[in-house]
């Protein structure tokens, strides 16, 4: 094929966390012969986590990296085609869609399943990034159970930081809620939920200034009232700090064509993976902000690659 030809395909699946993966096992199967690009991050987010203890079938659990090699190797044998290669440019106005790879190849699909992901915020310590895997966290479903009876903070203050705080709050001994301001900005609902908990203890107007530990988390430096005369710096001894300060959908690339919320994530039609354009679905976190699990990002993968399939077959 000549450099500047576009290669043409029938399916286009963008990402490679287990959204990713899994339109590729049923589009592969379903003979869409499918091309996957894996992405910034090949493998997603779980590649960062430590265990995943919660997808249903491992009851042992099981490493991120490790059900994230097997999922790409289980769609490799029913002859998905996956590259390395990030997105950097599409349109998307006419089928068949046109997509740029690491800014130089082009492909023409009829469908395309985009399973981009999200990325979970950070404060941007140094800290953060020392103590990854070591206390740090920025899903308390996914490493919660790690602090059963310890000390925990979780940053943030709106509707994830305070689930995540009542949800390790059945699990740990005791959860500070950090928040910078001097409010919740969470739903009146989950406030309560955290407010009348007895071993959330919220400290507002509270910033983090690092973290302290030998071998992992031992406590926070934090600072309440920065630069007001009546500021203040203590610390926490904690073993767990989870971060919940929002979560960025990686959906930039597609925002002159589908319809985003007001934070970025793709609006499906409620209930299935499909977009406003006819043939392009999209699976996982990047059309997500509730759910955000493993198990939940596979199942929509599926319904993607079954919607792709159906589409073509116009039925
Ligand atoms: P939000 O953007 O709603 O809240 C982020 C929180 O993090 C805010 O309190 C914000 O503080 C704080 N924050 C942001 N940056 C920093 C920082 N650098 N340092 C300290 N604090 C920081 O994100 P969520 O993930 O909570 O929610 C996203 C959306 O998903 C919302 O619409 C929410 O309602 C929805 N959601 C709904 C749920 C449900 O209905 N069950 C569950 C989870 C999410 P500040 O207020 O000062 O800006």
């Amino acid at each position: 094929m000549n450099r500047n030809e576009s290669e043409k395909i029938k399916c286009l699946i963008i990402g490679s966390g287990p959204a990713g993966y899994t339109a590729a096992i049923y589009a592969s199967r379903a003979n869409l012969s499918p091309v996957l690009y894996e992405g910034m991050q090949p493998g997603g987010q779980l590649t960062t986590t430590s265990e995943i203890e919660n997808f249903p079938g491992y009851p042992n659990g099981i490493s991120g990296l490790t059900m994230m090699d097997e999922l790409k190797e289980q769609a490799a044998r029913f002859g998905a085609d996956i590259r390395r290669g990030v997105v950097t440019g599409c349109d998307l106005s006419q089928s068949p869609f046109k997509v740029t790879i690491d800014g130089e190849k082009s492909i023409e699909s009829e469908t395309v399943i985009i399973c981009t992901g999200a990325t979970a915020k950070y404060l941007g310590l140094p800290d953060e990034a020392k103590y990854r895997g070591m206390g740090v966290s920025a899903c308390a479903v996914c490493d919660g159970f790690f602090y059963r009876k310890k000390n925990v903070a979780v940053v943030g203050g709106g509707d994830s930081a305070c689930e995540e705080a009542f949800y390790l709050a059945g699990i740990a001994n005791k959860v500070y809620l950090i928040v910078r301001k001097g409010f919740l900005r969470a739903s009146q609902v989950m406030q309560n939920r955290v407010f009348n908990h007895p071993q959330i203890e919220i400290l507002f107007h509270t910033n983090t200034l690092g973290l302290f530990g030998k071998n992992g988390v031992e406590g926070a430096h934090l600072i309440k009232y920065a630069g007001e005369p009546n500021e203040e710096q203590f610390d926490i001894a904690i073993d767990g700090f989870f971060l919940a300060i929002g979560h960025k959908p990686n959906s930039d690339v597609f925002k002159n064509y589908l319809n985003l919320d007001e934070n970025g994530y793709i609006q499906t039609v409620w209930g299935t993976t499909r977009t406003n354009i006819p043939g392009v679905f999209a699976a996982g976190d990047v059309a997500d902000p509730h759910y955000r699990q493993a198990v939940t990002a596979a199942a929509t993968g599926c319904i993607a690659a079954i919607e792709a399939e159906r589409f073509l077959m116009r039925i």
